[in-house]
């Protein structure tokens, strides 16, 4: 039987897949020799975390236990750029709130983000818990407990396994740092599959992302994702990270069919939708192209840029009256298209 600890310690981690466009590219900010890598962090706390005098202690002593534990098994350390206490951050829904965090929060000269949250600690420890959630190569934000100092007893592995996604690493299901599953009896320890995958992407430029990878390493990589999928793990940050590569090495089916494993397990995810779209179209697949922005409107709640995307397609196409209805549909549901179409439409007097 196992000790009552061993049960109540299970936390969950999920990384996150709505990994927007990167931010424009800011200073390189990193150092790195041989094997050695230091990432350079900025620290945010939400509402609900900085409403603790010493949020920036805690935070730090977190991350540098953290950096011990990382430098041990990959030679990564974390630095600490800058704190930020983040006021628009009311979002309950913890997904929501990261990808908000990410995709609002200017990182400055940082490589990352980390962001900490605070819950109250429910004396309910047996709940399943998910405590860390990544933006691979952009950051991650991590639950933290309240009144409950038990419920924070995982946090340093908390941190160095949401670390182990930004470097693009995937969950096994082995007992090591990155099984999705892990409580006090998890060793700091690495399976070879992640092990491959950060030897990859140990050097990342993280402004430029996987564009900043070869041909060649992108190559190893897609190999080390279909494996994992292999190995069983079947998770949407999989298929999002081997679409990923495929697209950047100009492998469009293969990117088309890593995304579709996408929104087939959830068919609101609009940015792999968008992906799907935008595949077919660089492939010159322009019916396609259409096809499946339209399904994609009836599947998610930002429908305007799918009109907007459409628009574009048939006014490259030379069709502006088809151009223009788009245009305005894309309008009507909070998304502009480009001046220069409503320009054309007047010129031809299509109204
Ligand atoms: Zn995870």
């Amino acid at each position: 039987m196992m000790n009552y600890r061993y049960r109540t310690q299970l936390v969950f981690c999920l990384a996150f897949l709505l990994i927007m466009p990167l931010l424009s590219g800011i200073v390189q900010a990193y150092r790195s020799d041989a094997n050695h890598r230091t990432i350079l962090v900025k620290v945010i706390a939400d509402k609900k975390y900085a409403t603790q005098s010493d949020w920036r202690e805690k935070a730090r002593k977190n991350l540098e236990a953290a950096s011990e534990g990382l430098e041990k098994v990959l030679n990564i350390k974390i630095s600490i750029s800058e704190y930020e206490e983040w006021r628009i951050s009311n979002i309950s829904d913890f997904g929501e709130l990261t990808a908000a965090m990410v995709n609002q929060v200017d990182k400055g000269r940082a490589d990352i983000i980390i962001g900490f949250t605070l819950e109250r600690g429910s004396g309910r420890t047996e709940e399943l818990r998910k405590d860390g959630l990544t933006l691979s190569r952009r950051g991650f934000m991590i639950k933290t407990y309240s009144g409950a100092p038990e419920q924070n007893k995982m946090l340093t592995y908390v941190i160095i396994h949401e670390m182990i996604h930004i470097f693009g690493g995937v969950h096994v299901f082995d007992g090591s740092i990155m099984s999705p599953v892990f409580n006090e009896e998890t060793e700091l320890k690495l399976d070879a599959l992640n092990m491959e995958i950060v030897s990859i992407t140990k050097d990342i430029d993280f402004n430029r992302g996987l564009a900043s990878l070869s041909k060649h390493q992108l190559q190893r990589l897609a190999r080390l994702y279909t494996r994992a999928v292999r190995l069983g793990n079947r998770e949407t940050p999989t298929y999002y990270e081997l679409g990923e590569i495929y697209n950047h090495l100009g492998q469009y089916e293969d990117a088309i069919d890593a995304y579709r494993q996408v929104v087939r397990r959830d068919q609101s995810i609009a940015y792999a939708w968008g992906e799907i779209g935008d595949c077919y179209r660089r492939a010159g697949k322009m019916d396609k192209a259409i096809e499946t922005f339209k399904r994609a409107i009836n599947k998610v709640s930002q429908k305007g840029i799918f009109y907007g995307k459409i628009a574009i397609i048939y006014y490259n196409q030379g069709d502006f009256r088809s151009s223009y209805d788009n245009a305005l549909r894309a309008r009507r549901n909070g998304f502009e298209v480009d001046q220069i179409l409503w320009r054309e439409f007047k010129k031809r007097g299509i109204s």
